[in-house]
């Protein structure tokens, strides 16, 4: 079975540096990895992860090994300085915050490749904030600024990319932070909590035992603290469509963030920024402190002459003119 797994990685290892030239063999004109029996893998990342994804050890899957042996034989940090002229540095340094995440147990493996559907569509986007999505972000800062109990919900991906950014979003609109994760465990709820603290926050909510849910949703997302649950504005980043729908359900209205203008949570949110969250944070505390002493009305000049329809539309035809441009 393992055997199998890295046989499936050879052609990985062939066009990747990742393992190091040292860590492959050649056997019958093909590259295979020499990767070691799953019980000679000897690392405190085994444990590290299997904690950090609520697995134990025992109950591990069979890719499991193969996970500890990637992580445990790569030094991410070695790799994690790009030289500052390097042409694709904005672009690495923000996988690099992923990976470096990952190796302490605070963004999923799936996290990773959230990212990457998110990078294809900013690649596309030319990697700035278009026009559309900075009237998006300050629409969406006038509706948080406006809200009477705002929420700012917060995964593995936002706190490994910007802690400090979203920190300072959440209190300059007066919003409480709160944990919610798709693959939750209690110990990845209270290192991304610590995260957001040594960022700054007060107090992070979602960390822990719930009785509360969204009503109607099933994964482990469906799990609510108070905030979320007393919440009339919830600002959400690589959501997941079917939360964003039950939030509305509950009568809520949801700001996403979310650089696929097509997925199902920016197609359902009341208002969509179709941009990176490590763009649009800064932006939108930008804008709140500028709004800041705004009164109700407004504010709901701003967000209320918004229409979100139409601002996906243009944010959908952006992207496919970009697609134009590439060829
Ligand atoms: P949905 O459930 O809404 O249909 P999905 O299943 O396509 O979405 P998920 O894996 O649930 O996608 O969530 C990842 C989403 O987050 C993707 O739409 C991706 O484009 C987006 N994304 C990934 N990285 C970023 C980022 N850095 N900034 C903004 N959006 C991102
Ligand atoms: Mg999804």
């Amino acid at each position: 079975m393992f055997e199998g797994h890295a046989q499936s990685l050879s052609s990985f290892a062939n066009v990747s540096s990742f393992f190091g030239k040292e860590r492959r063999k050649v056997e019958g004109g093909q590259q295979r990895l020499r990767v070691p029996a799953a019980d000679a893998v000897q690392s405190p990342s085994l444990e590290v992860l299997t904690s950090a994804f609520g697995m134990s050890a025992g109950g591990a899957p069979p890719l499991w090994p193969l996970t500890d042996y990637i992580i445990s034989r790569t030094d991410i940090k070695a790799h994690m300085s790009v030289p500052a002229n390097h042409p694709r540095k904005a672009s690495l340094d923000v996988r690099h915050r992923l990976t470096g995440g990952l190796e302490e147990g605070i963004v999923a493996p799936a996290g990773l490749i959230a990212h990457g559907r998110g990078e294809a569509f900013d690649y596309l986007l030319g990697e700035r904030t278009p026009v559309e999505a900075a009237r998006a972000e300050r629409a969406a800062v006038a509706l948080l600024l406006a809200a009477r109990k705002p929420v700012v919900c917060v995964n593995g991906n936002v706190a490994a990319l910007c802690p400090g950014d979203v920190v300072a979003l959440a209190s300059a609109v007066g919003a409480e932070l709160e944990v919610n994760l798709f693959y939750r465990s209690g110990g990845r709820e209270r290192r991304i909590r610590r995260v957001l603290m040594e960022a700054g926050a007060k107090r992070v909510w979602g960390v822990g035992p719930r009785s509360r849910t969204v009503p109607g949703l099933s994964s482990e997302r469906a799990r609510a603290d108070k905030p979320t649950v007393e919440a009339d504005v919830v600002l959400v980043m690589l959501e997941d469509g079917d939360r964003t729908e039950y939030l509305m359900r509950m009568g809520k209205k949801v700001v996403a963030v979310d650089l696929n203008p097509l997925s199902r949570t920016a197609r359902k949110a009341s208002l969509t920024i179709v941009d990176n969250v490590v763009r649009a944070l800064p932006r939108m505390t930008g804008y709140a402190r500028s709004m800041r002493k705004w009164n109700r009305g407004r504010l709901a000049l701003v967000y209320g002459g918004f229409d979100n329809k139409a601002n996906l539309r243009v944010a959908e035809s952006r992207i496919r003119s970009g697609l134009k441009r590439r060829r």
